[in-house]
């Protein structure tokens, strides 16, 4: 797992140690994520699968990409789909990705980049690992997260924020035996680098067998952990937790995770990406690529696709059909709409 990696842990700044009578988190549910397939056929697992959506809130959707081991010609991506009324974030641990969109944002991301891009009123995207890949085959890892706009945002003009590896905030647990890049949000008064519409954060962390990480909070953030790769537990409580689970964890100021001492030997260590936003507390209607307030809403989407509204495929790309992505969704597709 590549990522970004440092040779010594100990030359970091130190995350502070909890406050006295500091609220460390309990685990409240932990659920295993189904696997399945998007776009064109590559493997993910749903990482949100079977949690409510208000627990989730203001994330939505969670997709652990891989990791898998691609032979010649079989890696998979996505053709021309549209999405509106959220941000995707897309995270690259192993492997490289491509992204164009209809408003002119895109770029190669590998190795510890991430891209976030806000569909806001409406944008096409293209999902894809670069075409040397494709004929080489290889190691691809990643997560693409949803976030969701609150309704004030639904419509702002798209956005694109390339973020490099080399700006995440790297930090250490006070014993060095956790270490943490914050991607987005204020973390342990360091700010990570990705400009969030929705307050939150983002962290990857690596936690060594045995260490425990209890990384302070905001008390008004939810807290969710997922696990990308090996064992340990989380929560005040000590839940144990695997590869391909996610935590969701009850109120406080901390968020403690503890790498178990035996780890499998292809992951040495407890991966894991801890996520919290501000609760948007406002109803949710989501069908495929689209996130909106209300289903009438969700349905203009569809009518404002169809007639080219959300914008076109850039000329360079050619006219590719455009299958919107969700198809797999779209069968488990939730709809928690409280005011139709
Ligand atoms: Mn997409």
């Amino acid at each position: 797992m590549p990522a970004v990696t440092v040779e010594d842990t100990t030359a970091l700044p130190r995350v502070p140690l909890p406050a006295p009578r500091t609220v460390r988190r309990r685990t409240r549910t932990v659920t295993t994520a189904p696997s399945g397939f998007e776009g064109e056929g590559f493997p993910v697992r749903r990482a949100f699968a079977g949690v409510d959506l208000r627990a989730l809130d203001p994330f939505i959707h969670m997709d652990q990409m891989g990791e898998v081991e691609y032979a010649p010609g079989e890696p998979k991506g996505t053709s021309w789909h549209p999405h509106r009324g959220f941000e995707t974030v897309t995270y690259i641990i192993d492997g490289t990705f491509e992204h164009a969109d209809s408003h002119g944002g895109g770029g190669t991301i590998s190795n510890g980049d991430t891209q976030w891009m806000t569909a806001g009123g409406g944008v096409l995207h293209i999902e894809r690992p670069p075409e040397q890949l494709v004929a080489s085959g290889g190691l691809f890892h990643g997560l693409q997260l949803w976030v969701n706009l609150p309704r004030a945002q639904k419509w702002v003009e798209p956005r694109y924020q390339d973020l490099r590896a080399e700006s995440s905030v790297l930090l250490a647990s006070p014993d060095a035996g956790a270490f943490l890049r914050v991607i987005a949000g204020d973390v342990a008064g360091q700010r990570g680098p990705g400009s969030t519409y929705t307050p939150m954060a983002m962290v990857h962390a690596t936690v060594s067998p045995g260490a425990t990480l209890d990384l302070p909070w905001r008390p008004d953030f939810n807290a969710l952990v997922y696990v990308l790769s090996g064992a340990g537990s989380v929560g005040i409580d000590g839940a144990p937790v695997r590869t391909g689970q996610l935590a969701v964890l009850g109120p406080g100021d901390t968020v403690t995770v503890r790498g178990a001492l035996h780890q499998e030997s292809r992951t040495p260590a407890l991966d894991v990406v801890i996520l919290g936003g501000r609760p948007i507390r406002e109803p949710i209607a989501m069908y495929g690529p689209f996130v909106m307030n209300s289903r009438q809403e969700v349905m203009d989407a569809f009518t404002d696709h169809q007639a080219g509204r959300l914008g076109s495929i850039p000329a360079q790309y050619g006219r590719r059909e455009s299958v919107p992505h969700g198809d797999l969704r779209g069968e488990t597709g939730q709809t928690t709409d409280a005011d139709a």
